[in-house]
């Protein structure tokens, strides 16, 4: 299949669409991004790599990292997640408070805000610096050592965070969170700032798409752990529509606020896109239309 040539034809198709939803207004030094912005990359097992649009700039992964940050956790010891996590589709929004009190304080997945806290919360007890860590992770996995946090979106949704405190704050006093609060949200707004492009995402990742183990030959998980991360992404990864992204798109998939979607179709490639406009439920909409239009042409959705 001419990859190039179908991944330029998906971007004529997906055009007039750019522009559409709305930029993540709620962390304010993400409110500046360009609307119009639009990046694609995808990697093959094999090493090939085909992109358009600004693939190799840089945007805010936001909740991408979470998937960073659970590799890494997994990465030391999957013992670590029983009893603090679920592993559900969680029903409601990703910065929701409600499911916590009637589940005691455990969080549906690790990918909502509420799970995601409590993997850097892990972290934290793993690592003395786990930002340094996160960060030395991605730089290595995407084989990019000008990968970086950007401290002015840390900053800025630090300020704003007070669903985030909240989140953590409760789940504090059921006994889920081990370290200090104000350490564990410093550390949480820090990875969300991480800055990769849609290369980046499809080199790092790489390994999602060929049982746990990266381009350049290094374990990063075990078939069994990679075969869960791919089921929690397809369950888990798009919000609260992971069912119409299924629907549509097919295939495991993780999405964050900053307008990123890195997906995955096992044993074949990685792709990521990027347009900052979101749907109602947090999805780039116009990243969410390149990926259902590259699944049904190319015949590849994992259904
Ligand atoms: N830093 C964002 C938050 O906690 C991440 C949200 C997202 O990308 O889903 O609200």
């Amino acid at each position: 299949m001419n990859y190039q040539h179908l991944i330029e034809k998906i971007y004529q198709e997906v055009k007039p669409s750019i522009g559409k939803g709305k930029v993540a207004n709620y962390i304010p030094a993400l409110e500046r991004v360009d609307v119009n912005s639009f990046g694609f990359a995808m990697r093959t097992k094999s090493g090939e790599e085909y992109f358009v649009g600004e693939a190799l700039k840089p945007f805010s992964t936001q909740s991408i990292s979470k998937l960073l940050t659970l590799v890494l956790c997994l990465n030391n010891d999957d013992s670590v997640l029983e009893n603090k996590v679920g592993l559900e589709p969680s029903g409601s929004a990703f910065n929701s408070l409600v499911q916590l009190e009637y589940e005691n304080g455990i969080p549906r997945n690790p990918f909502i805000n509420a799970g995601a806290l409590v993997i850097t919360d892990i972290l934290l007890s793993q690592y003395t610096n786990p930002e340094d860590e996160i960060l030395f992770f991605a730089r290595e996995l995407a084989q990019n050592h000008g990968i970086n946090y950007n401290i002015e979106v840390r900053n800025s949704e630090k300020e704003t965070g007070f669903r985030n405190a909240a989140l953590v704050n409760f789940m504090k006093s059921y006994g889920n969170i081990h370290n200090d609060v104000e350490r564990v949200l410093d550390c949480y707004f820090t990875q969300c700032s991480l800055e990769m492009s849609c290369l980046d995402l499809v080199r790092a990742f790489s390994f999602l798409a060929n049982n746990g183990t990266h381009s350049n030959g290094q374990h990063i998980l075990s078939y069994r752990q990679n075969k869960k991360v791919n089921s929690l992404l397809l369950t888990c990864g798009t919000y609260d529509a992971v069912g119409k992204f299924a629907y549509r798109v097919g295939l495991p998939a993780k999405s964050g606020v900053g307008g990123g979607i890195i997906a995955v179709i096992p044993n074949e490639m990685t792709l990521a896109v990027w347009s900052p406009g979101l749907d109602k439920s947090g999805n780039s909409v116009v990243g969410s239309l390149f990926l259902e239009l590259f699944t049904t042409y190319t015949g590849k959705s994992i259904f």
